[in-house]
């Protein structure tokens, strides 16, 4: 837990939030400013400012991701039109929460690259 973090807030439940997906290593949100129509934040738990910090013995968790990630997808209905799992790691890829997260996005056609 890193107190000026505010992920780390949601997490704990300091700052309240609708969780969509919750387990003891991983939340879901759906994110405050929504670039799809489906934009789903899946948070784990554990602070880590960035995919810099992952080390080898959060592969499990990060590996989980993946399945919350289509499990989620699924809920939505996106296993047909597509969705996208992205983390912008650091300033310059468009990071501006500094506790890792995944971000779900789909419900419309996804231009690549991104810009
Ligand atoms: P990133 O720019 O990749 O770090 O993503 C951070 C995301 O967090 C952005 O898409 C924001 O819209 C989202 N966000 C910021 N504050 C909140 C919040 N309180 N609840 C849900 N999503 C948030
Ligand atoms: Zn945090």
């Amino acid at each position: 837990m890193n107190g000026d973090c505010l992920f780390c807030k949601i997490s704990e439940g300091s700052i309240p939030s609708e969780k969509i997906y919750e387990s003891e290593t991983l939340f879901a949100i759906n994110d405050i400013n929504p670039q799809a129509p489906t934009h789903i934040l899946i948070i784990p738990r554990a602070h880590h400012s960035s995919l810099l910090d992952v080390e080898e013995t959060d592969h499990e968790l990060m590996g989980s991701i993946i399945t919350v990630a289509n499990k989620l997808a699924l809920e939505q209905g996106l296993d047909k039109s597509g969705y996208r799992l992205v983390v912008n790691c650091g300033e310059g890829a468009g990071q501006s929460v500094f506790h890792i997260h995944y971000h779900i996005l789909g419900g419309r056609p996804l231009k690549w690259p991104p810009g």
